[in-house]
């Protein structure tokens, strides 16, 4: 029950919405919207309207909303501390159960974790780790990051950087310097049609090999990747890719992050993308997942190899010198237990695997051979469906069309699903919560087909 009928005005007048066209939003042409409750896949807004969320929020309420389980888990802990910090030593049940239960399911390698808040201020915890590391290990010219083009790894200075999309470096002297691009692992928009998939990887790596003896191997601390690409298209890699990669940074001892803040605790329909792909991180980064967005909570989970240098590294030098007032909030933690024993008591994960795999068929089955549809990927709950102008000599729609965002508004206007309509390229994203059923995969697919039909014909 709202009761204030000023929302709108105070909406425009005050708040600052992260990325929005400030200025449409604030003259009145870009649409205000209250969300008053969820439940399951659903979530309502004030004027009345029931949409099913197939982005689960942003690809973040992976156990669907309304579940008392965590709320009341939240509540209980906000009951009895709501806060204490976790510096020297200090903890809470929650904070420390949680640490057992991420490293339980994390791969064997892995040694400890350290919560933050953000997927952001996650991947920048990690980039200070490998820098202290390589300090340590007296290597300190080797401090260069390589990360994707589309990738994307946080909208910070450093994370900004890392996330390989033109949007969120213009106008913000980004990316810094110690940041290099390289090839996005995304087969349908490679250069060369005439390329195999197995040729494409061959490119990928040859192309980051370039790199790395362009730098110098000993300037070049890590890369950065997540195991399917996300915001910058939800395209999943072509086989062989990770573990192609995988040697080249191994050949030249260089870490691996894996961004796994979409693809941890189940999306793809494993507990990790890494144990999907093969992948062996030096350093995982979780978030969304971790409490389904209950609460603010996410995790940079260190191997073994880079901790007893962590280790080293305060022997010789005196406490870590990094630290935030809310890393490890007992809120958090509280949220991220409930949160994974309900992913383990319902097996959402296992959900996630078989829903997925059906509502990807399904999209395949009812747009593939729409003139306009490009391509349609998936893994486990996450989809895309990529729009062209011309299939055959597979032409781009000039992004002026904005046929992603109409496509999307009008998914949300004549059936009430909500999709995303990705940032660059015309690319309608899914990623519904884990809890989805079969009916309603149905209902998302025949939305869409409905949807394209509608503006594409
Ligand atoms: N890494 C990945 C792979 C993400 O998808 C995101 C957010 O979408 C982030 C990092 C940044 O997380 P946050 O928005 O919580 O800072």
């Amino acid at each position: 029950m709202l009761h204030n009928d000023k929302l709108e005005q105070w909406d425009r007048e005050n708040f600052f919405h992260p990325s929005t066209h400030l200025a449409e939003f604030a003259r009145g042409n870009l649409r205000h919207r209250v969300i008053t409750s969820g439940s399951g896949c659903h979530i309502d807004d004030r004027d009345g309207n029931r949409m099913l969320d197939a982005f689960a929020g942003l690809y973040c309420v992976n156990v669907g909303y309304g579940r008392g389980e965590i709320a009341e888990a939240i509540t209980a802990q906000a009951k009895e501390l709501a806060y204490y910090h976790s510096y020297v030593g200090h903890g809470t049940e929650a904070s420390i159960t949680l640490a057992k239960m991420v490293l339980d399911r994390a791969p064997d390698h892995m040694s400890k974790v350290y919560f933050g808040l953000s997927g952001s201020d996650a991947n920048e915890t990690n980039i200070k780790l490998i820098w202290y590391y390589n300090n340590i290990l007296g290597r300190p010219q080797k401090k260069k990051i390589i990360s994707r083009w589309r990738g994307y790894h946080g909208s910070g200075l450093m994370t900004g950087s890392l996330t390989g999309l033109e949007l969120f470096h213009k106008k913000f002297d980004l990316p810094l310097a110690q940041v290099l691009h390289t090839e996005a692992p995304y087969y349908f928009r490679r250069d060369n049609l005439g390329q195999s998939e197995a040729e494409f990887v061959a490119h990928c790596v040859s192309e980051l090999e370039a790199m790395i003896h362009r730098e110098g191997a000993d300037t070049i601390a890590a890369f950065i990747g997540e195991p399917v690409l996300g915001t910058g298209g939800i395209v999943p890699p072509p086989a062989g890719y990770w573990p192609a990669i995988q040697a080249v940074l191994d050949r030249h001892d260089i870490l691996l992050i894996a961004d796994e803040v979409v693809t941890g605790f189940g999306r793809l329909g494993t507990m990790f993308g890494s144990d999907h792909y093969g992948m062996r991180p030096d350093l995982i980064t979780i978030a969304k997942g971790l409490t389904s967005a209950y609460a603010p909570l996410s995790g940079s989970i260190v191997s073994e190899k880079m901790w007893t240098v962590l280790e080293r590294g305060t022997d010789e030098n005196g406490p870590i010198g990094h630290g935030w007032t809310y890393s490890a909030h007992p809120i958090g933690a509280a949220a991220g237990v409930a949160n994974l024993e309900l992913i383990d008591k319902l097996g959402l994960i296992e959900n996630a695997g078989n829903i997925g795999e059906y509502l990807n068929d399904e999209m395949r089955v009812a747009l593939g051979d729409h003139p306009r549809v490009g391509d349609i990927r998936g893994e486990g709950m996450i989809c895309a469906v990529e729009f062209v102008a011309d299939k055959d000599s597979r032409i781009f729609y000039d992004a002026s069309d904005k046929i992603g965002p109409q496509i999307s508004a009008k998914l949300l206007e004549q059936n009430s699903v909500i999709a995303r309509a990705m940032p660059q390229g015309d690319i309608l994203g899914f990623a519904p919560p884990f809890c989805l059923t079969r009916a309603e995969a149905d209902q998302v697919v025949s939305a869409t087909v409905q949807a394209v039909t509608s503006v594409l014909g």
